[in-house]
C-alpha cells in the first residue's frame, strides 16, 4: 500500500499560438509637433489564444522622430473581440476600435526605440489578428528607420509586463547578493503569470482568485524559450517571465524544474521527451541552459525558486520492481542513476547561484506515509541530494501535496482516534497510515529529513491549489461511531474514492491560498499546479509532446492495485496534462475551501 502519483493534463479547446503580425511598409509623415516631425512605426502584436480568451503582448518600435507621448489604434477583425485588461498603457474600446495610450512612465520614446504593452481578451468563434496599426493618427507602415539617429537601446520584445515597472527595486526583497534569507516567501509579493491569469480571467468568476501568483512548468527544453504552439504551456520563456517578475515588482517567482530523463516512470500522462537514457542531454540541454539565465545579475534581487522534479525520486522506492506498482521505466531509472543523478546536478548547478531556492518534492501523506515508505523516501531524498557534487546545503526545502489532493488538514479525525477500541488506523481510508493530512505528515517529514542530515532551517512547502475540500459535500462534523469506516468516511473533508486517485478528482476545490510562514515548519502554502490546468486527458489524444494516456484520467476505469481497484473519480472531457479545462477551474472555484466570496 503505497501508490500514488498525480497530475497532468492537456486541451483539446485550447490551442496557444504566437503567430505574430508584423506590420511592415512605406512611410509616411504626419504633423506631431509644430516642426512637422515624421512619424514612422512598425507593431509587433503576438497572442496566446485558449477558447474564449487570449493574451496580446504588443510591441511598438518608432521608427520616426522621437516622441513625447504617443497613442496605438487599431480595430479587432470581430465584432467579438474584447480587451479585458490591460497594462502598460491606458486602454480603451470603442465598438470594434481600441485605442492604448501611453502611461506617464512610457511616454517617451526615442526614434528607434520600441515599448511592449499587453492586454488580456475575449473573443467567440475566432481570433483574427488586426491587419493595421496607428500611431498618434498615422498608419505604421514600418518605413526605413531614421539613419541618422541610431536606436539608444534594444528593449525585449517579447516581454508583457502586468504592471508599470517600479523606478527602484524594492528594498525589501533584496538579501545581499549571495546570502540566501531563510524563507524566500516571507515579506515579499509572489510572481503571478500572466498566462496562467489571463486563463483564469477567461472563466467566468476567475478574477476572484488570478491575481495568485502559481508556478511556471518548465516541462521540456523549448519551454526554456517559450512554446508559443504548445496547448499545455505557455509562450513566454524563462527570461520572459524574470522580466515580467521584474516589472510586476515581485520578490519571488517560482519555477517546476520538470524534465528528467524517463520521467514520470510509475504513470503516463506526464511522459516527458528524453529516453532513460538521455541524461547528458537533461544536463546540457536543460539545466545549463536555465542557470545561465537564473544567474543573469539583471534578477539578483528576485528569490528564484525551483521546484525539484515532481514525483521522481519517491517513484525510485515505491515504484520499482518487488512493489505492486513497479514498473520497467522505474527500475531503468533506478539502475541507471537518471534520477539520482539528474536530481544532484541540477541542485549543484541551480544551488550555486546566490539568490535561487532549491526545493525538492516529497511526495504526498497518501504516497509515502506508511513506515515502509517514509523512512527509505527521506534517504532517497538525500543520497540525491549528495549526488553530482551537490551538498545538502543546495537544499532550501521540500514540497509535498504537489499537483495533488490530500487534504491541508482533516478536522474531524486525528491518527491517535478509535472507535469501539479499533484505531481509524484500520479503517479503508487510512489503511494503517501514520497520518491523515499533509500538514501532520510534512511537519513529521520535516524532522525526519533534519534528523538524517538536511539542514535543520529547511522549510516546506504544501501545495494547496486544489485541496480546498469545500462545497455542499464538506462533513460538518465527525462521521457516525458504528465502526471505523463510518467514523473515518463520514467525517473526513477529502471526498475522493480512493487516497490512491490523483487525476482531476471530482469534487475537489481550490485550497488555501498561498501565503508565507503558516505554521511551524512550514515556509509557505503554494499554488504549485496552476489551478485549471489538466492532470490528463480522460481518452487517448495524440499529441507530439510525449505525453501518455493514463486510465487513472478515465472516469469510467475500476482502477489496479494502486488504487485498490476503485473507480478514478477523476473528471471527464479532460484535455492533456497541462492544458486548459476551464470546467475543472470551475469546479474548484465553486468548491473551494476557504470558499470566494
Ligand atoms: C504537465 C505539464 C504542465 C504541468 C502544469 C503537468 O502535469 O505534464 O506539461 O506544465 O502539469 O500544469
Amino acid at each position: 500500500m503505497n501508490l500514488w502519483r498525480r497530475l497532468s493534463g492537456r486541451s483539446r479547446t485550447l490551442a496557444l499560438t504566437g503567430a505574430g503580425v508584423l506590420v511592415a511598409g512605406g512611410l509616411v509623415t504626419l504633423p506631431v509637433t509644430a516642426a512637422q516631425a515624421a512619424t514612422q512605426c512598425s507593431v509587433d502584436y503576438v497572442t496566446s489564444d485558449w477558447q474564449g480568451g487570449f493574451t496580446a503582448t504588443v510591441t511598438i518600435k518608432n521608427l520616426g522622430d522621437p516622441l513625447s507621448s504617443w497613442n496605438l489604434g487599431f480595430t479587432f477583425p470581430n465584432s467579438s473581440q474584447k480587451v479585458v485588461s490591460g497594462w502598460s498603457a491606458r486602454w480603451s474600446q470603442s465598438g470594434q476600435n481600441v485605442t492604448a495610450a501611453n502611461e506617464s512612465w512610457n511616454g517617451s520614446l526615442a526614434s528607434g526605440a520600441s515599448t511592449t504593452i499587453g492586454f488580456n481578451g475575449a473573443w467567440s468563434g475566432s481570433n483574427p489578428k488586426p491587419t493595421s496599426f496607428t500611431l498618434n493618427g498615422t498608419v505604421c507602415n514600418g518605413g526605413t528607420p531614421p539613419t541618422s539617429t541610431p536606436p539608444t537601446s534594444t528593449p525585449p520584445t517579447s516581454t508583457p509586463p502586468t504592471t508599470p515597472p517600479p523606478t527602484t527595486p524594492p528594498p525589501t526583497t533584496t538579501p545581499p547578493p549571495g546570502q540566501r534569507v531563510d524563507n524566500p516567501y516571507a515579506g515579499v509579493k509572489g510572481y503571478v503569470n500572466p498566462e496562467w491569469k489571463a486563463k483564469a480571467e477567461s472563466v467566468s468568476g476567475g478574477s476572484r482568485v488570478s491575481n495568485n501568483p502559481t508556478a511556471v512548468w518548465l516541462d521540456r527544453i523549448a519551454a526554456i524559450n517559450g512554446t508559443p504552439n504548445s496547448s499545455s504551456n505557455g509562450s513566454m520563456g524563462v527570461r520572459d517571465h524574470l522580466d515580467a517578475a521584474l516589472a510586476q515588482g515581485a520578490g519571488y517567482i517560482q519555477f517546476v524544474i520538470y524534465n528528467l530523463p524517463g520521467r514520470d516512470c510509475a504513470a503516463l500522462a506526464s511522459n516527458g521527451e528524453l529516453g532513460p537514457d538521455e541524461l547528458p542531454r537533461y544536463k546540457s540541454e536543460y539545466i545549463d541552459p536555465i542557470a545561465a539565465i537564473q544567474g543573469d545579475a539583471k534578477y539578483k534581487n528576485l528569490r528564484i525558486i525551483n521546484i525539484i522534479e515532481i514525483d521522481s525520486l519517491p517513484n525510485l522506492v515505491t515504484n520499482t520492481s518487488g512493489n505492486a506498482g513497479g514498473t520497467a521505466m522505474c527500475d531503468t531509472v533506478k539502475a541507471n542513476g537518471a534520477y539520482v543523478n539528474g536530481v544532484g546536478y541540477a541542485l549543484a548547478k541551480l544551488g550555486a547561484i546566490g539568490n535561487v531556492y532549491n526545493y525538492i518534492d516529497a511526495a504526498h501523506h497518501g504516497w509515502i506515509g506508511w513506515d515502509s515508505n517514509f523512512g527509505p523516501v527521506a534517504d532517497q531524498l538525500k543520497a540525491a541530494a549528495v549526488a553530482s557534487g551537490s551538498t545538502v546545503h543546495n537544499v532550501t526545502g521540500f514540497i509535498v501535496n504537489t499537483a495533488n489532493y490530500s487534504a491541508l488538514k482533516e478536522p474531524y479525525i486525528k491518527i491517535t482516534d478509535s472507535v469501539n477500541g479499533t484505531s481509524v488506523r484500520q479503517s479503508k481510508w487510512i489503511d494503517w497510515n501514520q497520518y491523515v493530512d499533509e500538514l501532520s505528515f510534512a511537519q513529521a517529514f520535516r524532522n525526519k529529513l533534519v534528523s538524517i542530515g538536511f539542514d535543520s532551517n529547511i522549510g516546506m512547502l504544501i501545495d494547496t491549489s486544489r485541496n480546498g475540500w469545500g462545497g455542499p459535500n464538506r462533513p460538518t462534523g465527525p462521521g457516525a461511531t458504528t465502526s471505523v469506516d463510518t467514523y473515518v468516511d463520514g467525517g473526513r473533508i477529502d471526498r475522493r474514492i480512493h487516497a490512491g486517485n490523483w487525476c482531476n478528482q471530482s469534487g475537489a476545490g481550490l485550497g488555501e491560498r498561498p501565503r508565507a510562514n503558516p505554521e511551524p515548519g512550514i515556509d509557505a502554502y503554494v499554488w504549485v499546479k496552476p489551478p485549471g490546468e489538466s492532470d490528463g486527458s480522460s481518452t487517448a489524444i495524440p499529441n507530439d509532446e510525449g505525453k501518455g494516456f493514463d486510465r487513472m484520467c478515465d472516469p469510467t476505469y475500476t482502477g489496479n492495485a494502486r488504487n485498490g481497484n476503485n473507480l478514478t473519480g477523476a473528471l471527464p472531457n479532460a484535455p492533456i496534462s497541462g492544458a486548459w479545462f476551464p470546467a475543472q477551474f470551475q469546479q474548484l472555484m465553486a468548491n473551494a475551501y476557504p470558499p470566494l466570496s
